[in-house]
């Protein structure tokens, strides 16, 4: 039996007929963060109540990357290539620079702390985008508990050349995963809000990028009831991949639900990688997999 489930034929092409899961590795309490780097062949992943970041790459043992970590959990790539990680423990998102010397590039807002920031993409223009629930601060699991000093849970934008943090989304419980579409005309961002509050928003919504900073609409692009979207990236045909509970959902650009890739444990996240980018790897609960796809992902640089 195949390893994944074409619900429309017309997408067959999704992924190869020949194509399966395969489990790279296993030993974490939770994953997230995979982020690819095809110029050093491995990938990077969050352990975040480990206090860890690993590192990934075809034939070799996985490694400890950094450790402590501060509780890392959402990671990516700028322009340049750099890592850039939202770190739990320290609040804080960050930018390792060629040296492996750590920048700080946000850790508060308004003058008072941010919550845990947890998700992060980096648009063309080198701006920062990353989502700030408090999960880091709700228990010691997963960073330190805390007090939240923001108001609200906010989607934020930095601009790396001068400082400048602005909230671009004020309307979310819990924002949690977010990306680009191809052409970045349109911001994803979802909630995952249901997952500890009954009743709480469970989608994934879509907003226009405006002048390339600021963000309208919102609709609600995908119902996530059935399991939630931790994080998600896009392939070039604009198509999201997507955590969905104990698997990965892909959803086409119209919203329509066309693949599903059961996996044998809770999903947190996927990021495309191997040196075409049709490798799509995928965070579970304790656990790294992967399966080839049969198209590319959205990936910058
Ligand atoms: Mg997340």
């Amino acid at each position: 039996m195949a390893d994944f489930e074409i619900l429309d034929s017309k997408y067959g092409s999704l992924v190869p007929s020949n194509s399966f899961l395969e489990k790279l590795w296993t030993g974490a309490r939770w994953t997230e963060g995979p982020v690819f780097f095809a110029d050093l062949d491995c990938l990077l992943f969050s352990d975040i109540p480990n206090n860890r970041m690993l590192r990934w790459s075809e034939g070799a043992p996985v490694t400890v990357f950094r450790s402590p970590s501060n509780n890392a959990n959402g990671n990516t790539r700028d322009r340049q290539g750099r890592l850039v990680t939202c770190e739990h423990g320290t609040r804080r998102v960050t930018r390792t620079e060629p040296d492996g010397t750590v920048t700080v590039l946000a850790d508060a807002y308004r003058g008072k702390r941010l919550n845990s920031p947890n998700d992060v993409v980096v648009k063309s223009d080198g701006s920062i985008w990353f989502s700030d629930p408090p999960y880091g601060i709700l228990t010691d699991y997963e960073g330190h508990k805390s007090a939240q000093e923001q108001d609200r849970c906010y989607v934020f934008r930095l601009d790396p050349s001068t400082g400048t943090l602005a909230a671009v989304a004020d309307d979310f419980e819990r924002p949690n995963g977010l990306a680009f579409s191809p052409d970045e005309s349109i911001l994803y961002v979802s909630d995952t809000s249901h997952a500890d509050r009954p009743g709480g928003p469970p989608h994934i919504r879509a907003f226009s990028v405006k002048d390339g900073k600021t963000l309208t609409g919102g609709r609600v692009f995908a119902d996530m009831r059935q399991g939630r979207s931790d994080g998600f990236r896009l392939d070039t045909d604009g198509n999201i991949w997507t955590s969905a509970g104990a698997g990965v959902h892909c959803y086409t650009p119209a919203g329509d639900l066309v693949v599903r890739i059961p996996i044998p444990e809770a999903v947190s996240n996927v990021a495309f990688g191997g040196p075409k980018r049709n490798r799509l790897f995928i965070t579970g609960f304790t656990s790294l997999y992967s399966i080839f796809l049969g198209v590319n992902g959205v990936q910058r640089p």
